[in-house]
């Protein structure tokens, strides 16, 4: 499946500011952690925040990898000139910080293990890019048949009956 053409930047620099956010992933993952990474630029490709899903490190369910790299970037006074590059569709409490925060970008690393609140963003006219990457795809898809369990935890999702 082909990714959508990046316009405005070079199809390179979104892959460059992608590797930012799988590199979270990574060491989420080499933490024991939920391997989603995010990273927080401005619209030049600098970096402002990043960080990864901390739910099993720090014991916190709200500590997303959107939420951390968006914490990590500090205060400022508004956010209509950021990229938000996340390696996962974020779910909707993530997109919810999105839209309340008046981010205009979003660079996502995959959608196939689980699509979030994207959709919904680009409704609001949230530019997308899906950049369809192999390596988030085999991040998550690992995970995913390792931890199970903490997969459904962080998704607020509850197994059916008779699953472990
Ligand atoms: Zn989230």
């Amino acid at each position: 499946m082909p990714s959508p053409a990046p316009t405005g930047q070079s199809g390179r620099m979104l892959e460059d500011l992608l590797a930012v956010a799988r590199e979270e992933a990574e060491a989420g993952k080499a933490e024991g952690g939920v391997p989603i990474g995010a990273a927080l630029f401005d619209r030049d490709g600098v970096l402002l925040g990043r960080g990864h899903n901390r739910r099993v490190q720090d014991g916190d369910p709200s500590l997303h990898a959107e939420t951390a790299a968006f914490r990590a970037a500090g205060r400022r006074p508004h956010y209509r000139d950021t990229i938000m590059v996340t390696t996962l569709s974020p779910c909707w409490y993530c997109s919810g910080l999105v839209r309340q925060f008046g981010i205009p970008r979003v660079v996502i690393g995959e959608s196939r293990t689980f699509t979030g609140g994207h959709g919904w963003l680009a409704g609001h006219g949230v530019r997308i890019d899906l950049l369809d990457d192999p390596a988030c795809v085999a991040l998550m898809t690992e995970f995913i048949a390792r931890e199970p369990a903490l997969w459904f935890e962080d998704i607020g999702v509850p197994r059916a009956s008779g699953e472990r």
